[in-house]
């Protein structure tokens, strides 16, 4: 399972976050930030699996956790926001 608020609303098709490194800068760059304070400062917790097709590492669960946020020192919800 997936938490909704890990995925970015700016792709179409809800892709989860799939790449854990090398990537080509999408058009469209967002980042996640806490609806509390609007740090980017936050983090979430996942495991990855090994993608023997694309030779990356792929985020496989976010657990259905909610994202930590190191400014509020506290669980958060996530804000996609545009960047340019
Ligand atoms: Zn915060």
């Amino acid at each position: 399972m997936t938490h909704p608020s890990l995925l970015n609303p700016f792709h179409a098709n809800q892709e989860p976050a799939k790449s854990f490194g090398r990537r080509a800068a999408p058009a469209t760059r967002t980042t996640p930030v806490c609806s509390n304070c609007q740090s980017d400062d936050i983090i979430g917790h996942a495991t990855v699996q090994w993608s023997n097709e694309s030779q990356e590492w792929e985020l496989a669960s976010t657990f259905a956790q909610p994202a930590h946020c190191n400014h509020c020192n506290g669980q958060c919800d996530i804000m996609w926001l545009p960047r340019n």
